[in-house]
């Protein structure tokens, strides 16, 4: 990037920091759907900046991976499906439910701003082992044969990478809008409850 570049994007940063000074000075409980994660002008400024660079939506899906042909995490992809060591899952809210860390933040997230807008967000389903996998595939049957369950070992679930939603009306609406904005996209026909986490490529 050119020093003209440079001077460019810091007079653009400027403005938008005069700009928030100003909003907090007039309007101190303003509060957008996208920042209502975020507590304190700290974050909020944060927030800013970052989309003023262009490095990150205020929803959040900020970080990029390295991803495999696939579309799997390189870590992942090293340890194999179902085989994923709990140190690279983190927890679900205070469930019992458990996704590849990067996806559990995001739903979190998401989860927090979704009720924020009266959104009741459930989960049924997360990371699945080899041994879960084989367990769902005998009680719901391969997909492949009409079934519910993909083949063991090939399951989105078993990178820690899906996660099954109880969602009513208004929040499978809600998540088909928003959902994408923190990397959750439907993508299994048959199954509007199953959500695979999208992490951008680096
Ligand atoms: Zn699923």
């Amino acid at each position: 990037m050119g020093i003209e570049a440079v001077n460019s994007r810091i007079a653009q940063i400027q403005s938008r920091i005069i700009a928030m000074q100003t909003q907090q000075a007039t309007a101190p409980k303003q509060a957008s759907p996208g920042t209502s994660a975020t507590s304190g002008s700290g974050s909020t400024f944060a927030t800013a900046l970052a989309d003023a660079m262009g490095t990150q939506s205020s929803a959040g899906v900020a970080k990029s991976y390295s991803l495999n042909s696939k579309g799997i995490p390189t870590e992942l992809a090293g340890y194999g499906n179902g085989k994923i060591p709990a140190n690279a899952l983190a927890k679900v809210g205070d469930t019992g439910h458990k996704l590849w860390a990067p996806a559990a933040e995001s739903l979190n997230r998401m989860i927090a701003d979704a009720k924020a807008q009266g959104v009741k967000i459930g989960i049924t389903d997360s990371y699945r082992s080899y041994g879960e996998q084989v367990d769902v595939a005998r009680r719901k049957g391969l997909y492949s044969q009409g079934g519910l369950a993909a083949k063991p070992g090939t399951s989105e679930h078993g990178w820690g990478m899906a996660t099954d939603l109880d969602l009513n009306n208004k929040a499978q609406a809600w998540m088909r809008a928003n959902g994408e904005k923190y990397g959750f996209v439907e993508n299994t026909p048959r199954e509007p409850w199953h959500w695979a986490f999208k992490p951008k490529a680096l």
